[in-house]
């Protein structure tokens, strides 16, 4: 009888077994091998998967907001909505009192005004007024309210009023433990995102459009937020100027659009792009008793009945205005988003620091609060985002919405703001 030599390993006794006896054993072993290898792995993949899920739910970031304009309180609310934010760093170069003393008007257009209820802004209890689904209120009395709902949010907010965000404070991010978000919304004028190291340049869209503005303090009056009054198909006689043009030539007039509170009133006048001789007039003559007219007759023909007319002395003294027609371009920063990985921080550029109009249409904060809409997704791909793949895919995401941002804005943002009713 042929037979061989087994070892049994759990008494690690030798006896003889015959062969078949024998590929049995070695089969049952190979079975348990498998099986405790698929076993290992099992344990490895839930264990891996248990730990990424608890790791996913509690990966959280720290975000700093650079401006407390409208567009950076907004940021606040909406990063500590998040879910994915640990802490929120605010700050504001200027103090509370000069910040909610903010005199000028802003204009909320339907859209914004859901995206702000959403994140609970409650317009009905805010000094203001609506018309045709748009919110108007004095900018400091909407920056008190967002401060206000910041205070009381469950996310703590360090609020650094007469803060202004400088070179030490870059080294203060840095040395900020885990990932962290810089929102520059640091205003048309700031500063910051130079500091932080992006670039300065901005891309000039065409509007295809032209336009000129005028603006009037009239310190007697309070300061009371009003509806905005929309005109179009304006054409003017410059007769009286010395200009031979002839009025109607088929070509679309002006839209005339007066805004603001009762006493900064601001006008507006856009013609889409035409070789009109009206236009042309308007374009190359510069002849500021002419625009001062312009802008007085708009004024005092289209106010609302409310309103005290201007006389022409006020208008003399007083009213600041474009003295020829310029092209109306959006501008828009070129870099709006970067990632330096050293100190493991993103940063992006929002509000007027991002992109604005190179003139007053009267919903401007609009234009600025636009890039909010995606901010809660951001930060929710940043803060999970591990591998650089991760990491670049949540960059271009955000630059690309930049980018429709600003294609949509140009299309339709004049449209909708100035050119229609
Ligand atoms: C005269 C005027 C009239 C307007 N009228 C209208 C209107 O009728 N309707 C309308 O919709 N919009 C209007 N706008 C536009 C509107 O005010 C802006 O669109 C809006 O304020 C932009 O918000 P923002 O937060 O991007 O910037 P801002 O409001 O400019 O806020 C930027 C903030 O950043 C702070 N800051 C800057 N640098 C630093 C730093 N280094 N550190 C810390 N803080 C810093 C500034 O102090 C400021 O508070 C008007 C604007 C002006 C100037």
């Amino acid at each position: 009888m042929s037979g061989s030599l087994c070892v049994n390993m759990s008494t690690g006794m030798k006896m003889k077994c015959d062969s078949q006896e024998y590929a049995s054993m070695q089969s049952s072993l190979a079975v348990q091998h498998i099986l405790l290898t698929v076993l290992m792995v099992t344990g490895f993949l839930c264990t891996k998967t248990i730990y990424d899920k608890i790791r996913r739910r509690h990966a959280r970031i720290t975000v700093v907001v650079i401006g407390a304009g409208p567009v950076g309180l907004t940021a606040v609310v909406v990063a500590a909505r998040s879910g994915r934010v640990a802490r929120v760093v605010l700050y504001e170069e200027v103090c509370r009192n000069a910040l909610v003393n903010k005199q000028h008007q802003i204009a909320f257009d339907a859209k914004t005004v859901a995206f702000l209820q959403k994140l609970g802004v409650d317009f009905d209890n805010m000094e203001g007024c609506w018309d045709k689904s748009c919110f108007f209120t004095r900018i400091g009395i909407f920056q008190e309210y967002l401060l206000s709902v910041i205070y009381r949010l469950s996310v703590p907010v360090d609020i650094r009023l007469g803060c202004k965000f400088g070179q030490e404070s870059i080294k203060e991010t840095e040395n900020m433990p885990g990932r962290c978000l810089i929102v520059a919304c640091d205003g048309a004028n700031g500063q910051a995102v130079r500091l932080l190291g992006l670039s300065d340049e901005f891309e000039q869209h065409s509007c295809n459009a032209y336009g000129a503005v005028a603006a009037l303090e009239r310190m007697d009056q309070p300061q009371v937020p009003l509806p905005e009054r929309r005109v179009q198909n304006l054409h003017f006689d410059l007769a009286a100027y010395g200009s031979d043009v002839v009025e109607v030539d088929g070509h679309q007039g002006f839209s005339l659009k007066i805004f603001g509170s009762s006493r900064n009133r601001y006008m507006s006048l856009v013609i889409p792009k035409s070789e009109s001789p009206l236009v042309k007039t308007l374009r190359v003559v510069l002849d500021r008793s002419m625009m001062r007219n312009i802008f007085l007759k708009c004024f005092n023909t289209y106010k609302s009945a409310t309103d005290n007319t201007i006389s022409d002395s006020l208008a003399l003294k007083h009213m600041k205005f474009s003295p020829r027609l310029f092209e109306i371009k959006l501008l828009q920063r070129v870099e709006t988003v970067t990632y330096y990985q050293e100190s493991d921080t993103f940063v992006i550029i929002e509000g007027e620091s991002a992109r604005c109009y190179n003139i007053q249409t009267g919903l401007d904060v609009n234009v600025g609060l636009n890039g909010l809409m995606v901010l809660s997704t951001f930060i929710s791909n940043i803060t999970l985002a591990r591998s650089e793949h991760a990491i670049n895919k949540a960059l271009m995401f955000k630059s690309k919405q930049s980018e429709q941002l600003c294609k949509e804005i140009v299309q339709n943002g004049l449209h909708n703001y100035m050119l229609s009713n």
